[in-house]
């Protein structure tokens, strides 16, 4: 029987007869559609509570300020550094492949990328990292600003008295483990959820112009399929001197969720119940790096970022010099810091790299719209590489602090 194989083999048939809908029966594509905004929906009903409860109980958990620190350096710097890493393997490979020379863009196939949204500058997303009203930023879905309210306030509460900070520390774990509880049930309906995402999203792609940009989308496929299956792992067996396959496997949900809803923030329940509970990793460290991670770890966009402005300067017959480069690849490390993990976030953001080497011309913005067709794919597989960097970070980061990993199969 079906529901006797494990998860990650359910959710496999579930992508697979979800492809065989949208191809074979169009017509209940739409239908089965629904059953993948049901389940969206229900990730999303628990991320706001799960970051809030699960910052708050690893922050104040922590107590002494100065592990704190500690724990936040590292992670900035494993983050700013698997994201740099990827993007210098967007440069080099979009460098060697040039997959926007000779690319003509057929009239009338351009899509208008009017209809994107523009980002703020990078200043504006900083300082909107500080939520005017947290209440707001929870049911704005602000995550940033929820994690820099959730961390404050973890923080205030390590100085209190004991018996206040008590109750308020026993509260909010006792609070967190009921988020758990409801996380693990919704994972459990994943397989009927995927289904239906799969089946919704593959009958609206535009199949028509993959041909045009398809060097494009090798391109960026290759980067990130190095980026996942050779440097995160090497990076890994480095820092923990650990069998990689151990990680990845205990990461098979996550990254399946990733891949079928193209959101980090979507699949973080998931990411943070694998790595805790498949990982041996700590709540300590968990609730620090993964929900930062989910919103500013982002290795498969950066790599995208740069990689696809390359692609667009090449279409349009423009050199970059070495200093532009530069350029693109520190705005592609902020773009991909700002941008938000959610569907098609990497894509909007691409307008500051473009600003940053002047390219924010209306033939630049048509290849955007033609990126825009067909970035569904790429984007599942750039969620898949940004969760994957995120739980590799936790795992890093807890061995470092003197955890033992206690990997066990899903
Ligand atoms: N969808 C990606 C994510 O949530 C962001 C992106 O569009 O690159 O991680």
């Amino acid at each position: 029987m079906i529901w006797k194989l494990k998860l990650h083999w359910q959710v496999f048939i579930g992508m697979g007869a979800g492809a065989l809908v949208a191809i074979f029966l169009p017509d209940f594509a739409g239908p089965a559609g629904k059953l993948g905004e049901i389940f969206l929906r229900l990730l999303r009903m628990v991320i706001v509570p799960l970051i809030f409860t699960s910052i708050v109980t690893g922050i104040s958990g922590i107590g002494d300020p100065r592990t704190l620190g500690r724990l936040g350096l590292k992670t900035l710097a494993y983050y700013i550094t698997t994201s740099l890493l990827a993007i210098l393997l967007g440069l080099g490979l979009a460098n060697i492949l040039q997959p926007g020379r000779g690319m003509e863009v057929a009239p009338g196939s351009e899509i208008s990328a009017d209809e994107l949204e523009r980002p703020g500058s990078v200043a504006e997303v900083l300082i909107r990292m500080i939520p005017a009203n947290p209440v707001r930023a929870a049911t704005d879905g602000d995550i940033l600003g929820l994690i820099f309210f959730a961390l404050v306030f973890g923080l205030a509460i390590t100085f209190l008295p004991e018996r206040p900070r008590t109750f308020l520390t026993d509260g909010f774990k006792a609070a967190f483990e009921a988020m758990m509880i409801m996380t693990s049930g919704i994972i459990r309906v994943a397989p009927i959820g995927v289904f239906g995402l799969i089946a919704g999203a593959l009958s609206t792609m535009g199949l028509s112009v993959f041909e045009q940009v398809g060097k494009y989308m090798l391109t960026v496929a290759l980067g990130l399929l190095l980026h996942f299956g050779v440097i995160l792992p090497a990076l890994f067996f480095l820092l923990t001197r650990r069998n990689p396959l151990e990680h990845y496997r205990a990461m098979f949900a996550p990254m399946q969720l990733a891949f079928s809803t193209s959101s980090s923030s979507a699949t973080l329940p998931a990411t943070m119940r694998a790595v805790e509970t498949n990982g041996g990793v700590s709540n300590k460290v968990a609730s620090f790096v993964l929900p930062l991670g989910a919103t500013i770890n982002m290795d498969g966009t950066a790599l995208y970022e740069c990689a696809g402005v390359l692609f667009i300067a090449q279409s349009l017959g423009v050199d970059l010099t070495v200093g532009q480069q530069i350029l693109v690849v520190v705005t592609a490390l902020l773009a991909s810091i700002g941008a938000a993990g959610i569907p098609s976030a990497g894509l909007v953001m691409i307008f500051i790299v473009l600003d940053a080497v002047n390219l924010d011309t209306p033939a630049a913005f048509a290849l955007v719209g033609l990126m825009l067709a067909v970035d569904r794919p790429l984007d599942m597989f750039r969620t898949v590489v940004n969760i994957t960097s995120d739980s590799i970070g936790a795992a890093v980061i807890a061995h470092s602090e003197g955890e033992t990993l206690h990997y066990r199969d899903p």
